[in-house]
């Protein structure tokens, strides 16, 4: 994230889940401090459908809106690969094509997805993403974690062609 989340007076919020992983949550409060920006106002929390009865999980259709909707001020979006609560495998190559789509840099979480379910972080073009090792990949004490890069971040990205790495 540190490489990654370079805000801008106007572009300067993450995309998160409302329920992320606490240590998540507070990784990405922590990172927006750091760049002397507000949480309250570049946090961006997106939560499941209210109203009766209330959905558990995200629609991705909801995700790709808000990402269409509010990316021009997102710098970068962070969802895990596989909800830790309510398990929802999200939909990554979606979620990442709308991020590039408006000029956002997209990473995940892949601590309950890795070792779980098919991870294609190349193909999909996810720019970054991290996990452990002592979930589904059954690592024991010391064992390591993860962290992948894609060999072109802007790869397809369009919109931040201008350069918003190294800026
Ligand atoms: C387990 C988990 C972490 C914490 O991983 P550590 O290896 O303890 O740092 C972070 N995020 C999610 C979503 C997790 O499930």
């Amino acid at each position: 994230m540190l490489s990654f989340y370079k805000p801008t007076a106007t572009r300067h919020k993450i995309l998160l889940e409302d329920k992320a992983f606490p240590s998540d949550h507070y990784a990405v409060e922590s990172q927006i401090r750091l760049r002397g920006f507000d949480p309250q106002k570049s946090m961006l929390l997106i939560s499941p459908r209210p109203g009766t009865g209330g959905e558990e999980t995200l629609r991705t259709e909801d995700i790709v809106r808000r990402i269409e909707e509010e990316g021009d001020s997102i710098a970068v979006v962070m969802f895990s690969g596989v909800q830790y609560y309510t398990g929802q495998l999200f939909n990554m190559a979606a979620i990442t094509e709308a991020g590039h789509r408006k000029g956002c840099f997209v990473g995940f979480d892949c601590a309950h997805a890795a070792g779980n379910v098919e991870l294609k972080l190349h193909d999909w073009g996810v720019d970054f993403a991290c996990w452990c090792s002592y979930k589904y990949i059954n690592s024991g004490a010391g064992g390591i974690a993860g962290a992948f890069i894609h060999e072109k971040p802007q790869r397809h990205c369009q919109a931040c062609a201008g350069g918003l790495v190294g800026t």
